[in-house]
């Protein structure tokens, strides 16, 4: 092909809401997109996993690159309001640290959003079940990435122009091209999980948390106490996302994970 009309090619590693976004942002722009992802098929919508808060700009550019822009209000719901508030367990009082009435994000689920997003790019962008190998850059323009078919055991080539690490906090292009770099802990440890309670709208457990979080439903709780802190929402749906985090000193992640292997 005439290379002054070639499409410029971007090889995305990594099929989440990052790569998926920047699939969308590539092709607006006029770009030719792959997508490589190790997770063998796309997810379906699952009542665990995370909540997403979106805000404004996101919602703008998430808006423009689905079908029906409008599919965005209608499975996720709105956070017009950030509360954030201080306890204190011992004296069992919680007074008001800041609001913003108008916080205007959006909460979503992160298997809905990366729903809307996939299903709105064109068919065949995401290759399902490869895993990323490695990259090498034979001129200062090029990029030639190999993977993996999982299901076959091939290894596959795939040349571009632009190689993008959206393979998550533990990219191992950031790795390759950053060898040096260690991560930084934040100084605290998180859970997080989604509480599916439909068909359980009248238990004391849910009656008890809008009673203490009236404004669930349009409101991003913020709860700080003493070496802690949590943030509360509720998806469409029925869910309720939570995140609870601790101030501790850093954990043995490798020694976790080789006693739990014995
Ligand atoms: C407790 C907690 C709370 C959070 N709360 C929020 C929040 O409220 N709002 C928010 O915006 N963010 C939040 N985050 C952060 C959010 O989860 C991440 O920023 C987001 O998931 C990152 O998305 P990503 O697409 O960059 O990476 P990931 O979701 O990690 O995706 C990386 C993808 O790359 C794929 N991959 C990795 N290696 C390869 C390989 N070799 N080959 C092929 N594919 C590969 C993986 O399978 C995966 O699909 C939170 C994170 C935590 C831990």
């Amino acid at each position: 092909m005439d290379e002054a009309k070639r499409k410029a090619k971007a090889v995305v590693v990594g099929g989440s809401i990052a790569g998926i976004s920047c699939a969308h942002a590539l092709i607006a722009a006029g770009w030719d997109v792959v997508v490589l992802e190790k997770t063998p098929s796309a997810p379906i919508s699952s009542a665990t996993g995370a909540g997403l808060g979106i805000d404004p700009l996101s919602q703008k550019l998430i808006r423009s690159w689905l079908n029906q822009p409008q599919a965005l209000e209608f499975s996720t719901l709105p956070l017009t309001i950030d509360h954030e508030q201080a306890t204190d367990w011992d004296k069992k009082i919680t007074w008001t640290l800041t609001r913003d009435e108008n916080f205007n994000f959006r909460a979503a689920h992160w298997a809905d959003l990366h729903s809307l997003l996939y299903n709105a790019l064109p068919q065949g962008v995401v290759l399902w079940g490869h895993f990323f190998l490695s990259f090498s850059v034979s001129d200062a323009k090029s990029v030639k990435v190999s993977a993996e078919v999982i299901q076959s055991g091939d290894t596959i080539y795939i040349e571009g122009d632009l190689l993008v690490a959206a393979d998550g906090c533990l990219s191992s292009i950031r790795k390759t091209l950053l060898p040096d770099l260690k991560l930084r802990y934040s100084g605290y440890c998180a859970w997080r999980g989604v509480l599916d309670f439909s068909g359980n709208e009248n238990s004391e457990t849910i009656l008890q948390l809008k009673k203490a979080f009236p404004e669930l439903g349009k409101c991003n709780y913020f709860i700080l106490g003493v070496g802690t802190h949590s943030i509360l929402y509720e998806l469409f749906n029925k869910r309720m996302n939570w995140i609870w985090y601790v101030n501790q000193p850093e954990p043995d992640l490798e020694l976790q994970l080789k006693s739990a292997e014995t």
